[in-house]
């Protein structure tokens, strides 16, 4: 019961005060108004009287029902007396508009009425805020029960609705709902709802930033107040600078949202709404919108988490110390290829799919892990087919909880490719470390640092090369290893390699014992991604050893070139086709050009063809196994005579045996070969002296001939005796003669000639032939047989005819003055001469026989040496056979003497040349 109530009891159960009909005696509360029976007001007293609305003022009183509102007329049909004895609830109109809730009752006062009334504003009030809550909390059961209860899809359009709903009831033009985003640390407008005749001041996910951040959570806001304070400018911003209405929710973890409500004056549109109605309000909205939004971001999560592991073959597992057994994740049981639905298992049998090697330590740690240290290893699973590639799995783990409520929970990751790839890569690894340890090169990096280059790494390789190491290179020490000649070098090195990015140098460095080794310096600058310079990395390779044996080939090679130029040999390389490739100073000297431009220029030009197809096919003959052959080259130079060369080859080939270079030294011969030519002519002229006996007798004889002849003509032409015929025959004798003479002369002039240069294919018989023209007959006159056999062959040799001529004439001279000399000693002897021939495939040989002898054993050996002669000073010149076998040597046949059974016994062995190699 209200404190009115009592009062109106109280007042109620008095008895009516003496009638004085113009006063009322003062009250303490309430209003007491005096009627007269019309109802009309003719005093008003109590401290309520103030609060009545003034009325026009007029010349009547005013009627009660001036002042009453219409809501409460129907109490006051008729006149007071009507009224009497009932509780009258009366709102009266209140100064300022205001409505006065009133009670009261209705006593006589004398001939007028005095109406009692006593507030009840407030007990209207409670009643109707009463009424507000409860319609509140029906409201927020039926949110907060759609909201827990509705599908997770339909969520937002549910709260949608409810917001709606919520809006429409207290007249809210806007209301959203704004959440904290976690992750952004900002206010989120989750929901919102305008209606359609209102401004849209939000819409869904808009961002409000941190305005909401500096309220303070704990009560409700009204945006006017504040505005007042003008401290939330970013407030007024997000509410377009009208009033507003903010409720906040708080969760264990702070103010988690705010109830928007835009453009709301909430005094006026929900006044019986109380602050904590709000609040509950707001709470049966977010609260459960909270918690499913939390439920739909795990069930997320769990999904996430579920495609994770499937996906990464890893899972959660959890022991369980009172049953000893282990649960699995489904996606790793079936990663680790367990049956189906076989995702509990014991502990033993977990530890059974560990491979050997790794279970032990495992279980120790397992045992660990209870004592709650935190459980990582690597573990192998155990194959059952050992061929089977290995499967690494990461085991973590740790506990949760502690004695009977102690959880082992942890993962597992199949990290096999990890593994495998960290062991291929370990293994390359060693590989590389092992060799760039082992290898003669030094890798090193230098920090870039302000335009300087600092060492901040060395490969093991340093110290065994150059004995130095890291710690050893302060600033500028690596400069300082350079050697003081090389240092120019060095830097341009350094400054290219930051203008250009890299470089090639080369240059001495100096190792602890003070030794300078030669390097080979590659470097290369790398930049960041701003195309800064972060360091370089490069290497030393040690060539001090190439870089010497470089030098020495170079200077053995200067000396070998000096020797080549300085060579009064010729000296020269060609290919095959005879083309020059290289030529020394007295190669080029004879040629009269440069020997620089001997390259290129080409051997046959100084060949005539003949000679140039012999010395091509002698290069046919060189071979790996034979690769040398010496020959004497005719050449024909310029504006010279002929010269004569002797020529070493010396064949270069590849791995196919195939010629590819000729190296060759030549020296040259003519003046050698022009004496001998000179001694062979001296010798044919000395043979020439030597057939002049002979030669007399051979034109005496014609000469006698014809003399005889001409006498016997004379004789006749004297007695006058003289026949035509006689006289022709005569003359036919004489120039019979005269031809035979002139056959002589003429073959001794042939043979007084120098020889040809050229060798020519003859037929040796020709020789033979030319010889007994010239002999025959003088050996004849002086009782010496001549046993000429034919030959009865056809061959070639190359050479001279006259030189095989001179040959066989120096033969049979010398037969001849051995069988003169042995006739004189010895009665009936019956000197001879043979001379015959034979063949087969290759050769032709000639014999000389005769039958004076044979010679002392003791001078066969020494008859072929110049100069040698058994003959009487004046007489022999000693040079007959040496120079016969020089010239059957040079025609590449043999001379050669062997006593037969009645004498010497010479045989001339020459080469037969076959019918192609004279055609060709
Ligand atoms: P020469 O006839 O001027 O002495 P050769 O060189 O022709 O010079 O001969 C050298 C020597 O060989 C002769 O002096 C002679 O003693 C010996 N000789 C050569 N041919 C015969 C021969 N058919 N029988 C015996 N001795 C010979």
């Amino acid at each position: 019961m209200t404190s009115g109530d009592k009062l109106l009891g109280r007042l109620l159960g008095r008895q009516p005060l003496p009638a004085d009909e113009s006063r009322v005696p003062p009250q303490a509360v309430g209003l007491q108004l005096v009627l007269d029976p019309q109802g009309r007001v003719l005093t008003s007293s109590g401290p309520l009287r103030h609060g009545l609305a003034q009325l026009p003022p007029s010349a009547e009183p005013p009627h009660l029902l001036d002042y009453i509102l219409p809501g409460s007329t129907l109490a006051l049909e008729g006149r007071p007396a009507d009224w009497s004895g009932q509780v009258l609830d009366l709102d009266l109109r209140g100064l300022g508009g205001k409505t006065l809730h009133l009670r009261g009752w209705l006593q006589p006062w004398g001939s007028q009425w005095l109406l009692h009334l006593l507030d009840i504003g407030d007990l209207i009030q409670q009643r109707q805020q009463a009424l507000s809550r409860e319609q509140c909390q029906i409201f927020a059961a039926q949110i907060s029960e759609q909201i827990r209860l509705c599908n997770l899809t339909r969520l937002p359009d549910v709260l949608h609705d409810q917001l709606a709903d919520l809006a429409r009831y207290w007249h809210i033009p806007c209301l959203g709902l704004a959440l904290l985003d976690e992750q952004e640390q900002s206010w989120v407008i989750h929901s919102c709802y305008s209606a359609h005749d209102s401004p849209r001041l939000w819409h869904d996910d808009q961002d409000l930033g941190t305005g909401l951040d500096s309220l303070s959570g704990n009560t409700p806001l009204h945006l006017n107040q504040i505005q007042g304070l003008n401290e939330h400018p970013r407030l007024q911003g997000i509410f377009g600078h009208r009033e507003g209405f903010l409720v906040p929710y708080r969760d264990d973890h702070g103010v988690a949202a705010w109830l928007l409500c835009g453009c709301y004056a909430v005094q006026q549109h929900a006044p019986n709404l109380l602050d904590r109605d709000w609040l509950a309000l707001t709470a049966a909205l977010a609260g459960p919108l909270l918690s499913r939004l939390r439920e739909q971001r795990h069930h997320l999560h769990l999904e996430r988490l579920e495609a994770l592991q499937g996906l990464l073959g890893t899972g959660w597992w959890e022991l369980r110390a009172d049953t000893a057994e282990v649960l699995l994740a489904k996606p790793l049981a079936a990663s680790l290829q367990l049956p189906a639905d076989s995702n509990r298992l014991s502990v033993q049998d977990w530890l059974e799919l560990i491979h050997p090697a790794d279970r032990a330590e495992l279980n120790s740690r397992l045992q660990a892990l209870k004592l709650g240290k935190p459980l990582l290893l690597c573990v192998r699973l155990h194959e059952a087919d050992p061929s089977a590639a290995t499967r690494w799995y990461r085991l973590q783990g740790q506990a949760l909880g502690r004695g009977e409520q102690q959880r082992l929970v942890g993962f597992m990751l199949d990290i096999s490719d990890i593994k495998n790839q960290q062991q291929q890569a370990a293994a390359a690894h060693a590989r590389l470390d092992n060799l760039i340890a082992s290898s003669p090169a030094v890798i090193y990096v230098q920090r870039y640092l302000e335009g300087a280059l600092q060492p901040s790494f060395f490969s093991a390789s340093l110290q065994p090369l150059l004995g130095w190491s890291l710690e050893d290179c302060n600033e500028g020490a690596v400069a300082d290893w350079v050697h003081p000649e090389d240092r120019d070098l060095y830097f341009q090195r350094c400054r290219q390699l930051l203008r250009e990015g890299n470089v090639h140098a080369r240059y001495r460095l100096r190792d602890r014992q003070g030794n300078f080794h030669w390097v080979l310096d590659e470097a290369r600058l790398l930049r960041n991604d701003l195309g800064l310079p972060v360091e370089a990395v490069g290497l030393w390779l040690d060539v001090t050893e190439a870089t010497l044996a470089a030098e020495h080939v170079r200077q053995s090679e200067e000396r070998y070139r000096i020797l080549v130029e300085d060579s009064p040999a010729m000296i020269c390389r060609y290919r095959p086709d005879l083309t020059l490739t290289f030529g020394n100073r007295p190669l080029a000297a004879y040629l009269e050009c440069a020997a620089e431009d001997l390259p290129g220029s080409n051997l046959g030009q100084w060949l005539s063809a003949e000679q140039r197809e012999g010395f091509e096919r002698r290069l046919t003959l060189l071979s790996p196994e034979f690769p040398v052959s010496t020959a004497e080259i005719n050449l024909q130079l310029p504006g010279r005579e002929h010269a004569w060369w002797v020529w070493s080859d010396r064949g270069v080939f590849d791995e196919q045996g195939q010629l590819l270079e000729i190296q060759a030294v030549g020296r040259d011969n003519t003046e050698v070969r022009r004496s001998q030519q000179q001694l062979t002519q001296s010798a044919k002229m000395a043979t020439l002296g030597e057939m002049a006996t002979g030669l007399a007798h051979e034109i005496n004889q014609p000469l006698n001939v014809m003399r005889m002849a001409i006498v016997n003509v004379l004789k006749r032409l004297n007695s006058g005796d003289i026949q035509v015929d006689y006289l022709t025959e005569k003359l036919h004798r004489i120039d019979a003669q005269v031809q035979r003479a002139a056959r002589v002369v003429d073959h001794m002039r042939v043979f007084g000639r120098r020889s040809e240069v050229e060798q020519q294919p003859f037929n040796p018989a020709q020789a033979i032939e030319g010889t007994l023209s010239l002999l025959a007959e003088g050996m004849r006159g002086k009782g010496l047989e001549l046993r000429i056999s034919e030959l009865g062959f056809e061959v070639q040799v190359l050479g001279f005819v006259d030189q095989l001529e001179q040959v066989l004439i120096n033969l049979l001279v010398n037969a001849r003055d051995a069988l003169l000399g042995k006739q004189g000693q010895q009665k009936d002897f019956k000197p001879w001469i043979a001379v015959h021939g034979q063949r087969d495939e290759q050769w032709v040989r000639l014999w000389v026989e005769d039958n004076a002898g044979g010679i002392d054993p003791r001078l066969l050996e020494r008859i072929f040496e110049p100069f040698f002669t058994t003959k009487p000073v004046g007489v022999g010149t000693g040079l007959g056979l040496s120079v016969s076998y020089g010239i059957v040597q040079n025609m590449g046949g043999r001379l050669s003497v062997s006593n037969g059974q009645d004498g010497a016994r010479f045989c001339i062995e020459l080469p037969i040349v076959q019918a192609d190699q004279i055609t060709r």
